[in-house]
């Protein structure tokens, strides 16, 4: 059998989805010729005409396994459904999809009337698993997967056993959850068909996951920002820097003169526009200075980590590499946004939102600073996402950095630059992986493979391994680890949803800086 996902029709929602996990997919060329063996899991992503509609039901009944959302499944399989408005998905220990990452949704969405599995605000059912004949499919709330396209914005509050939670504005949604939930579904109807769901692990090596730190210079001092390189330089972190270059004209080439950093923009004027032309003056304006430092920067990452299609198409324009705003997701993988009707070159890389300022105006000590990054590992390394952490030279609290540097090294986790690590993505995005699974094993053709990327392949919905890419991988010699599950989360969903007053201050106060700056 291929271990290839078909999509019936391949939305832009369902291509950054799958691309993200790095799995095998293609759309369906004629739903009406589908063969059983022709692909692992169908991913049936709109309602069609009757005719596609016998065959889909025929692929099923015969063995197949499908994913649909619940307004494609009324008409698939008649099931009743009704819309509900979704807060959040929440932790949830009961549950056959055990690596979802609990969020928030914050959307009205079309449930499955009989669904039994994982949680949401109002303790109301999202997922329905069904068995037709032979095969399975599993019903997910209409509307969830097209909330990856969102670029709505929110203030959120973070994780933290803390005096106070800390908050950011970011994207509204927590679109990892849908990437997850997207992924422990598509494991789960492998398991079922009992064949392997293999995918390209998302980090080099074969790491558990990748560190970044990232700074944004905003209106720092030469002095600042010696400090924080010297650090850096002390721990062999290849840190991302972001330069606000409107206040650092002057003193442009202490940037040039650091070792083993990437230099990249973070705007001339720390602000971003909804008009194109302005937003490409402002990125053009900040070129230039960089280019008198002769640095050439390949990457971008907004003021406020606001983001917008007029600033995206700007910093397109200009031949960025890749950009990274929070406002449009965070704690996430890589991939290319849409743009209303295409996608962008620039690979947007998501970051954690929250600095040692944000953790200060939380009321935290530096004892429970350490331990909210602490914690935010651990997420990463359960979840599989990268522990990407950013700050400022202004109002850093340079203890827990060190700490935080201290802990990759624990760890043996690789420091890379933000640059080298968009660089790693769009060359495992080009490979094109086409394997076949046959007398247990897993079968493919290879051609100038990168030896960094590694296969992740998870069996029985609880076990799974990483292995280098090769021409034929028997199942049976391979050594196994077991899934965790569940994870220890210091406040619940229905905590971190509550409004508190320093919220609502943080965004008058954040507005009120976005004008004066
Ligand atoms: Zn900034």
């Amino acid at each position: 059998m291929r271990l290839v996902i078909g999509v019936t029709e391949l939305l832009p929602q369902w291509h950054i989805l799958l691309s993200q996990i790095g799995v095998s997919f293609e759309e369906i060329t004629d739903v009406r010729t589908l063969e059983i063996e022709q692909y692992s899991t169908i991913i049936v992503s709109s309602k069609s005409d009757q005719v596609s509609k016998v065959r889909l039901l025929k692929y099923i009944k015969e063995g197949g396994a499908l994913l649909c959302e619940a307004h494609v499944a009324e008409w698939l399989f008649k099931t009743n459904t009704y819309k509900n408005y979704v807060k959040f998905v929440d932790a949830d220990i009961n549950t056959q999809f055990p690596r979802i990452v609990p969020g928030f949704i914050q959307k009205s969405l079309i449930l499955p009337l009989h669904a039994t599995d994982l949680t949401s605000d109002l303790g109301r059912k999202l997922i329905q698993t069904v068995q037709i004949g032979k095969g399975y499919a599993v019903v997910l709330p209409g509307g969830l997967s097209s909330t990856v396209l969102s670029c709505q914005v929110t203030r959120r509050n973070f994780p933290s056993s803390g005096p106070l939670l800390p908050s950011e504005r970011v994207s509204r949604q927590s679109k990892n959850t849908v990437r997850s939930m997207v992924q422990s579904v598509l494991e789960y109807l492998h398991s079922k068909r009992n064949v392997p769901f293999a995918y390209l692990w998302p980090f080099p090596d074969g790491q558990e996951t990748i560190f970044n730190f990232r700074i944004d210079t905003d209106f720092s001092t030469p002095d600042k920002l010696n400090t924080l390189y010297d650090l850096c330089c002390q721990h062999d972190i290849p840190a991302t820097w972001f330069v606000e270059t409107g206040s650092s004209e002057s003193f442009i080439e202490q940037f040039s003169n650091m070792d083993n950093q990437e230099i990249g923009l973070h705007g001339h004027q720390h602000r971003i526009w909804r008009q194109y032309q302005r937003n490409e003056r402002d990125v053009k304006k900040g070129i230039d200075v960089l280019l008198k430092a002769t640095i050439s920067p390949k990457g971008y990452a907004s003021p406020f980590g606001k983001w917008n299609i007029s600033l995206a198409k700007a910093i397109e324009h200009h031949g960025f590499v890749y950009s990274s705003e929070f406002a449009l997701d965070f704690d996430d993988l890589p991939y290319y946004p849409y743009l209303e009707d295409r996608f962008s070159s620039v690979l947007q890389i998501p970051v954690h939102p929250i600095t040692t300022a944000r953790l200060r105006n939380a009321h935290h000590s530096t004892k429970e600073m350490k331990q909210y990054y602490e914690n935010f590992l651990q997420q990463c390394l359960r979840f599989q996402f990268p522990f990407f952490i950013y700050d400022h030279p202004t109002g850093v609290n340079l203890e827990v950095i060190k700490f935080i540097f201290n802990l990759v090294q624990e760890h043996n986790l690789q420091p890379t630059s933000l640059l080298n690590y968009a660089e790693w993505w769009k060359q495992k995005s080009t490979h094109k992986m086409e394997i076949f699974y046959q007398d247990n094993s897993l079968i493919q053709k290879i051609n100038n493979v990168d030896p960094t990327m590694r296969l992740c392949i998870r069996v029985d919905n609880n076990r799974w391994s990483l292995v280098p890419l090769k021409e034929k991988i028997d199942l049976d010699s391979i050594q196994w680890k077991t899934s965790e599950t569940g994870f220890d989360y210091p406040v619940s969903m229905a905590e971190l949803s509550r409004i508190h007053y320093k919220m609502i201050v943080n965004d008058i106060l954040q507005y009120y800086w976005s004008l004066s700056k």
